[in-house]
Parts: C-alpha cells; sequence; structure tokens
C-alpha cells in the first residue's frame, strides 16, 4: 500500500505542467508495484499504450518485462516497482529532451526516497545516461554494477529493444541473472543481523 508521501507525489504529479509534456499528455504515468520494493526498474517515458492507460510498460514491451521479471522470480505487483524518467509521453515517442527530463526528475528522486530500493535498474539508453552517465553506452556497458549514492545500479536492454533486435535477449538474460544474484547477496548479509555503520542509511538520505 502506498503511503501518505507517496499518494502526494502521485497527486503532485497527476496536475504537473512543469514541462510542455504535461500539455500533449493523456494521462500522467507515475509509476507501479510495491512501494517497499527491493529493486526499482527505470525506463524512458510512457508510451501511447502507457499514455491512454496511465500505467508504465503495458502492451507488448509490458508483457516483456513482465516474461523477464519472472525469469528471476520477481513480479511487478510482489517484489519491484516500476517507473519511467520522465512521467508524460514524449510527442510520437521521441526521446524526452534534456530539459524535460530535469524537469521530471525530482519526481523520481522522491520516489526513490520513498521506496529506499537497494538496486536501481535502468531501462535502456535514456535511463542510464540519466541516471548514471550521461556518456553512456548501452551496449558496452550493459550488465556493469555502479555504486552511487548507497544504491548499487545497472543497466540493461529496453524491453522494445529486445523486441525490435531478438539477438539482444540473451545479453539481456545474463543482465537479470546478474541483478538476482546481486539482490540474493545483498539480502543475505542482512540475515543474521550484523552490526552496520549506518553508512549506507546514511547515503540514501542524501
Ligand atoms: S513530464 Fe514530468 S515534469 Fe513534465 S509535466 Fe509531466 S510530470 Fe511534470
Amino acid at each position: 500500500m502506498e503511503s501518505v508521501e507517496m499518494n502526494a507525489l502521485r497527486d503532485a504529479c497527476a496536475s504537473c505542467v512543469r514541462c510542455p509534456l504535461g500539455q500533449t499528455r493523456t494521462n500522467p504515468v507515475f509509476g507501479v508495484g510495491n512501494p517497499q520494493a527491493e529493486i526499482l526498474f527505470v525506463g524512458e517515458g510512457p508510451g501511447e499504450q502507457e499514455d491512454l492507460k496511465g500505467e508504465p510498460f503495458v502492451g507488448k514491451a509490458g508483457i516483456l518485462l513482465d516474461k523477464m521479471l519472472a525469469c528471476i522470480g520477481m513480479s511487478r505487483e510482489d517484489n519491484v516497482y516500476i517507473a519511467n524518467i520522465v512521467k508524460c509521453r514524449p510527442p510520437h515517442n521521441r526521446d524526452p529532451l534534456p530539459e524535460e527530463r530535469q524537469a521530471c526528475l525530482p519526481y523520481l528522486r522522491a520516489q526513490t526516497k520513498l521506496i529506499r530500493p537497494k538496486i536501481i535498474v535502468c531501462l535502456g539508453k535514456v535511463a542510464a545516461t540519466t541516471l548514471i552517465d550521461p556518456s553512456f553506452s548501452i551496449m558496452r556497458s550493459h550488465g556493469v554494477w555502479y555504486e552511487r549514492k548507497g544504491f548499487w545500479m545497472i543497466a540493461t536492454f529496453h524491453p522494445a529493444a529486445l523486441l525490435r533486435n531478438e539477438g539482444l535477449k540473451r545479453d539481456a538474460y545474463g543482465d537479470l541473472l546478474k541483478i538476482r544474484a546481486k539482490l540474493d547477496e545483498l539480502t543475505a548479509k542482512k540475515e543474521p543481523p550484523e552490526e552496520s555503520d549506518g553508512k549506507a542509511e546514511e547515503e540514501t538520505e542524501k
């Protein structure tokens, strides 16, 4: 169940016109999943179906994402939270512009602060270049772990790219196995409880 803070954020997003995408959307697409999830998946922005339904990753790409999650024993209802870099659909499915990404990022940052995931997975180039490194190459650096501000971050292919190029699926599957293994590793560290220096906790607050 969503917290009061998350609900307030969702409401703010529903009436947001902080960037021009707010003028052309049908529905904002805030996010879906478990608000206490250990993994946050981040895509680039809503497409046509998402804009109509107000939910991220519906249609063929969404079905594929659900299958990918099932491969590693996860589902969008139980274990993960799914959001986008921008909450409103860019016209004609173009990439969100840098200024649109910057205008919308405070929502994602606030969501991340509330969810407090251990792992953030960037789905595709737009998410990776926005969250990991502006020069990020998805072909070269997918499946590589980065530790940033107390979060483990990794990028893999966007499901829409996998639909266009089936040959990438094998690499994407390898990335998913790394994500599952990292989560298991991080979860195992929690049990039995060990003394913590509180550093990770402090980092997530920054
Ligand atoms: S894309 Fe983000 S910043 Fe732009 S109007 Fe939509 S919610 Fe607001």
